[in-house]
């Protein structure tokens, strides 16, 4: 392997002025030998992380040039034109399950479900921060009064670290998988009651299927967007059944009520509930919305709320992350208890950049709609359609680096420039559509 350093810019012999386009220029004619990486490369959208591989037939030959593979990231901060796609495919996926309800009224709810208190934090708005009289036991004083912006820094945070319950909060977040689940089986049971019938056979009448985003609040706590959809004993689609008129009319009780009791006991013996603040509205229109609502928060990243997107491995690494106070304490909190043995089966050391939550950031029940993958293999299938090329299989797979150089790096700007300009004229042409015929 030569000594070449990319982007290191001076040359030895100190010759000023070419060196750096001479590197990206021989750069270039390599790149431009390998026509398969090339093609490839434009195939990832601009993918600004690809994985390269080769691949080869078993038993049949040698290792096939470099092929690259687009991050597939949902995270905009990893990857704009990966995340953006993998937003598109949430929304995509989202209305997909919103269209499923079909025309029928008042068969779609949106609820919010939050965590509970675990110690007053900052907080923004117009009415001006925490009030509160005295000074706790630290010393702190209980209120604050101040009227902080929106992104300020200091919203979230507690007015006492030594008040705030960081244990409380992040074996919360670990148990709120389970909370979940309890809750959605507690939709199920409370339905069935409404209806008279055993909860075995609510089946033969009603199917309960959501989507579910996860998002951080400014704390640190993660609440629930939760898009519920009651079908008909055939599931949604054209043509079936819908769902009788006391499970409608029963529906957003049976949630209220779920969520008010469902309850997940702890290791330590306390027991983790929803917070108090609820929301459960019918969905009539503005399905759109919340399908792009959803996509909008699918795409952030837990860096964005203060965790970071990648695990912690040591103690140290905490010390090290730039993050705030606030989100360093819960990850120490995780780091603490996940070294006891009876939160060993919780996985807090493992979770702590993510501040105890283990769960996906979307999930959904298996009728709800279309799959990830089912939207990857649609696209696969229609690009291979496009290229004419074959589908191949039976090829075995091999690691080849990740990244790209400096010549892979213009082309790759170049693709994601192609694709703004193409994206600018859609949403031109749209609204000229509109303006001529809306
Ligand atoms: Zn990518
Ligand atoms: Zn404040
Ligand atoms: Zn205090």
């Amino acid at each position: 392997m030569g000594g070449v350093v990319w982007g290191a810019g001076r040359p030895a012999g100190g010759v000023v002025g070419r060196p750096v386009l001479d590197l990206v220029g021989a750069d270039l004619v390599r790149v431009a030998q390998e026509p398969g990486a090339l093609a490839s490369l434009a195939g990832t959208g601009g993918c600004e992380w690809p994985v390269w591989v080769r691949g080869r037939v078993p038993g049949a030959g040698g290792w096939g040039g470099r092929l690259a593979v687009r991050c597939g990231t949902r995270r905009a901060r990893v990857c704009q034109p990966c995340a953006r796609l993998h937003a598109g495919d949430t929304y995509r996926l989202v209305r997909g399950g919103l269209e499923r309800g079909g025309d029928g009224d008042g068969r779609l709810w949106f609820v919010t479900l939050t965590a509970p208190g675990f110690g007053v934090v900052h907080r923004s708005g117009p009415g001006g921060c925490v009030r509160g009289r005295g000074s706790c036991r630290h010393g702190r004083a209980r209120g604050c009064g101040v009227v902080h912006g929106e992104g300020s820094a200091v919203v979230g945070s507690p007015l006492c670290a030594g008040c705030y319950d960081y244990g409380g909060h992040v074996l919360w977040q670990a148990m709120v998988g389970e909370l979940w689940a309890r809750t959605v089986r507690g939709v199920r049971r409370r339905l069935a009651e409404a209806g008279g019938v055993p909860r075995s056979r609510l089946g033969d009448v009603a199917r309960v299927e959501f989507a579910k985003v996860a998002e951080y609040q400014a704390r640190g706590a993660v609440h629930f967007h939760v898009l519920f959809r009651l079908d008909g004993p055939e599931g949604a689609g054209l043509c079936r059944l819908g769902p009788p008129g006391w499970a409608v009319d029963a529906f957003a009780g049976a949630v209220e009520r779920a969520a008010a009791d469902a309850w997940v006991g702890l290791p330590d013996g306390r027991v983790a509930r929803w917070g108090a603040q609820r929301d459960v509205r019918e969905v009539r229109q503005g399905g759109r919305e919340i399908a792009g609502y959803l996509a909008k928060y699918v795409s952030k990243s837990v860096g964005d709320s203060g965790g970071t997107d990648f695990r912690v491995r040591s103690a140290a690494e905490i010390g090290a992350r730039r993050v705030s106070g606030h989100v360093r304490d819960l990850m120490w909190a995780c780091w603490r208890l996940g070294g006891r043995r009876e939160f060993a089966g919780l996985g807090l050391r493992r979770w702590a950049h993510t501040l105890g939550f283990r769960g996906h950031v979307l999930s959904k029940s298996r009728n709800f709609s279309l799959t990830y993958s089912a939207l990857r293999e649609q696209r696969r299938q229609w690009r291979a359609a496009d290229s004419g090329s074959t589908v191949v299989v039976g090829v075995e797979w091999a690691y080849a680096g990740s990244g790209l150089s400096p010549a892979e790096d213009l082309i790759a700007r170049g693709v994601r420039l192609d694709s703004a300009v193409a994206r600018e004229f859609a949403s031109a042409a749209r609204r000229e559509w509109r303006s001529g015929y809306g």
